[in-house]
């Protein structure tokens, strides 16, 4: 047994010490402590087994007002704030780390924690565009629809869609690519609250050619064998702990 099975939130800390750019790989599991559902746990989303369904663009095309009182209801926090995880990797960046994250969240609080590199792989909810002419909108736009007004609709007559990948939809290129770069060129890979499954984000780890990948998540993953610190904790707890000791 070594040091990071022995004591691996204190073999985390030193490798956070010893690193100077560090990638965090989030998932919807960093935002449940801040009050947002995730997919996959018990009280995830997934309950409701159609929530692939809605969530694709075909149905978004099909019956876009349907699509819009899913969305609306349980992917959209306007008023969620970071939690302690969001906040202690924005204080590794204040540190003079050099940070990147990576999420798979769409819901802005990184960026609200004050990240300066965030790289959203599925969008984000803050801004919308119309299908037909490219217009954009923000996000208070559509919250100020009634729900007679859904789906919200541009001057031109276009339906408005949120800026967020759909199933069915192509990431964007640019932002794959640079997700890429930064886990290839990264000294230690931090990978936290996400079940691992949904492609191509999760295969970017693979990317990653360092000894310092560490994953964080209640629940086990597909990658837990190349993890060289495994920590199946709340993130919560854990980062309450680590905060106090970078
Ligand atoms: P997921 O729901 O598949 O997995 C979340 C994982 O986090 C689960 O394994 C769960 O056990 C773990 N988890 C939940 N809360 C935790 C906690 N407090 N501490 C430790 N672990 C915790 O989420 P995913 O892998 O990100 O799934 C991908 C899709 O979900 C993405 O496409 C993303 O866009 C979408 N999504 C995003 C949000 C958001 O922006 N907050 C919310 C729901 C879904």
């Amino acid at each position: 047994m070594d040091a990071a099975d022995k004591n691996p939130i204190e073999t985390f800390v030193k490798w956070i010490s010893e690193s100077e750019r560090i990638v965090f790989f989030t998932g919807a599991g960093v935002s449940t402590e801040s009050g947002i559902p995730d997919f996959r746990s018990g009280t995830g989303l997934y309950r409701d087994n159609s929530a692939e369904d809605i969530l694709s663009r075909r149905y978004f095309d099909k019956h876009p007002e349907k699509f819009y009182d899913f969305y609306l209801k349980n992917l959209v926090f306007p008023d969620a704030r970071p939690n302690i995880l969001h906040d202690t990797i924005t204080d590794l960046e204040k540190m003079g780390k050099h940070i990147t994250v990576v999420t798979q969240n769409i819901d802005n609080l990184h960026q609200k924690a004050g990240n300066s590199e965030v790289l959203c792989l599925h969008g984000s909810i803050e801004k919308s565009h119309c299908i037909r002419c490219g217009a954009e909108f923000s996000l208070s736009f559509v919250l100020e629809m009634s729900e007679s007004e859904l789906p919200p609709r541009c001057q031109c007559g276009g339906v408005i869609k949120p800026d967020v990948v759909l199933f069915g939809e192509g990431l964007d290129f640019d932002v794959l690519n640079r997700s890429a770069g930064r886990i290839y060129d990264a000294d230690m890979l931090v990978v936290c609250g996400t079940s691992l499954v949904v492609n191509p984000a999760a295969s970017l780890i693979r990317y990653y050619r360092g000894k310092k990948l560490v994953i964080i998540n209640r629940e086990p993953t597909a990658y837990d064998r190349y993890a060289g610190i495994l920590i199946r904790d709340n993130l919560g707890n854990l980062f309450n702990k680590v905060k106090n000791m970078v």
